[in-house]
């Protein structure tokens, strides 16, 4: 069952790109809708526009 594991993760974390220096991290579900901080060099990364309604 890790595969079903594996995709309900990735459903809940949510990819970002740093607009700085392009590192892409995961983002949990609930800093959905909020800038996060870059980990590799703390920019801010604003969160990306929502592709569906909730
Ligand atoms: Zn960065």
């Amino acid at each position: 069952m890790w595969y079903f594991y594996a995709s309900l993760k990735a459903a809940l974390d949510l990819k970002r790109t740093c607009p700085k220096c392009k590192h892409s991290q995961t983002t949990k579900l609930h800093l959905r809708g909020k800038t996060v901080s870059c980990k590799r060099c703390g920019a801010d990364i604003p969160p990306p526009k929502p592709n569906y309604k909730t």
